[in-house]
């Protein structure tokens, strides 16, 4: 077990993921398949723990955006499929064979130059991505796609596995834009000669919304960790969300300050009065950005602001008391009966809530629990 040597720590819950995982595999049709996505380290949750967790609760695959992630998993001794959403090199192929990982393909050229470059009998699986509307990636008209499934029907280690495409509203409430993707979905579905054994459209929205439009398999990301996929349609999901991620560290000073001193970088914040100050080791190199700065924490179950600039490694809090050195502060999460969620964090970054685990950079250690227990302890710097 790793350890690490610093007052800062994200903890993943695995428990919340499993359970968002087997609610939604009870919430699905029979038959629908669960692909997990776990790129950008399960959007900054980890890869290996949260895949792991997720097979275990009911999925049956996984997802992520680069073939290095794909190897990445593999490396860690992750067995199931796994698809790479995004664009892979066609030099690759051999590569992506060889661990069993299957790629998306969406333009013919691309198809010539893989299977140019490769002349192994290993089979490899592709997906093919259509672009009905989020334009993106993927295949637009009817003779580039019957391209595509030739090129592939002539080249036997080639498989054509799946089918898909992804909606870019699917979070809002209004459904016009969703419905004309899904109808050109269909529509584009005809252009080939047999659908594949997968046909896939549905991201987290689009799966707990419209489920009955799911083909066999959705892609389950945000929700999985425990996000509504966008605030307007939080009220529209049918069950509770399990919030995994939570960012705690620790007061490593305190301090009161006299009326007219000030703190941080600047000398922007003056004490007004006599007050706690508390410092806190984390900044913006760890992804809690400066325009936190007038944002709260959580200590001894009450808020407190984050007062002056945040720095790149510490930023200092107004304690409401003086609280001794080793105070476990809550960046977000819970203390007590207070709470900062993911989505309060985005509100203030006036962004998206996906965005804000991802911004937790490696530097701060992962603690994984399963079964309410320390399962794991990673600390991620300088490491894959
Ligand atoms: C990231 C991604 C998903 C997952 O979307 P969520 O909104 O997080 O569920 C699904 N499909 C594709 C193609 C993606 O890039």
């Amino acid at each position: 077990m790793d350890e690490f040597h610093r007052d800062t720590w994200v903890e993943i819950d695995l428990d919340a993921i499993y359970d968002n995982v087997a609610n939604l595999r009870r919430f699905l049709p029979e038959g629908t398949q669960i692909m997990a996505v776990v790129k950008a380290n399960a959007y900054g949750h980890g890869d290996a723990q949260v895949a792991a967790t997720a097979l275990e609760a009911g999925a049956s695959r996984l997802a992520v955006a680069f073939l290095d992630e794909a190897l990445a998993l593999r490396k860690k001794g992750i067995d199931a499929p796994i698809l790479v959403l995004g664009a892979s090199r066609p030099e690759d192929v051999a590569l992506a064979a060889e661990h069993r990982i299957a790629l998306t393909v969406f333009r013919s050229d691309w198809l010539e130059k893989a299977s140019s470059l490769y002349n192994g009998s290993t089979p490899i699986h592709f997906h093919l991505k259509m672009d009905t509307g989020m334009g993106r990636l993927g295949v637009k008209d009817e003779e580039e796609t019957k391209r595509i499934a030739a090129l592939i029907d002539r080249h036997p280690p080639f498989v054509l596995e799946g089918v898909y495409t992804h909606f870019a509203t699917a979070d809002e409430v209004n459904t016009d834009y969703f419905s004309y993707q899904y109808a050109r979905f269909l529509h584009m579905l005809d252009w080939l000669p047999s659908r594949p054994s997968l046909v896939h459209c549905a991201n987290s929205a689009a799966a707990l919304r419209f489920s009955d439009r799911a083909f066999n398999m959705v892609r389950f990301g945000i929700s999985m960790y425990g996000l509504a996929p966008s605030p307007d349609i939080k009220p529209l999901l049918p069950y509770e969300l399990k919030e995994a991620f939570s960012l705690h560290s620790r007061l490593v000073h305190v301090k009161k300050l006299q009326p007219g001193e000030k703190v941080s970088y600047g000398a922007t914040y003056t004490a007004q009065t006599e007050e706690w100050i508390g410092t806190i080791p984390i900044g913006y190199a760890d992804g809690w950005l400066r325009r936190l700065q007038h944002f709260h924490v959580l200590v001894g179950g009450r808020r407190a602001p984050i007062v002056g600039r945040i720095c790149m490694d510490q930023c200092m809090i107004r304690l409401p008391e003086p609280l001794p050195v080793g105070t476990k502060v809550t960046l977000i999460g819970r203390q007590g009966d207070e709470v900062i969620s993911i989505d309060d964090v985005a509100r203030h970054l006036d962004t998206i809530n996906y965005e804000v685990p991802c911004t937790i950079g490696y530097r701060v250690p992962r603690i994984f629990f399963r079964n309410k227990r320390i399962m794991e302890v990673r600390n991620a710097v300088g490491r894959g």
